[in-house]
């Protein structure tokens, strides 16, 4: 899913969309130059195990709170995260591709056998 930046309405706008097997789902609205996002990240992402390097599913339950500007950013924000972009266009796909990213590289991916284990 892309939008336009400028077709991104000043009242909150419920979406939903969903990439290999996580949706996002909340709202966005535009904040002046800024769009702001808050969504719920959830599904289900293979990662692999921090200990043992087997594959293993997790369950994906997240808040997500975004800035997104195609301008630059010189604030700074305690509650959302800042992406910036470099065209008109959202891309929610991109969104979703980089939580994934940033979820395989958890250093909290351990397994269930391998966290039997530890204890
Ligand atoms: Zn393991």
């Amino acid at each position: 899913m892309k939008i336009d930046i400028k077709k991104i309405p000043p009242q909150k706008k419920e979406f939903k969309t969903s990439l290999d097997g996580l949706t996002l789902e909340g709202e966005f609205y535009r904040d002046n130059n800024l769009v702001k996002i808050e969504a719920r990240l959830y599904g289900q992402v293979e990662v692999e195990c921090n200990k043992c390097a087997n594959t293993f599913i997790r369950e994906i339950d997240d808040e997500l709170k975004l800035i997104i500007t195609n301008q630059i950013y010189n604030g700074f924000d305690d509650e959302y995260d800042v992406i910036e972009i470099f065209s008109q266009l959202i891309d929610f796909d991109d969104i979703i591709t980089s939580e994934i990213e940033s979820i395989k590289l958890d250093f909290d991916n351990i397994c269930e056998s391998c966290q039997m284990n530890e204890i």
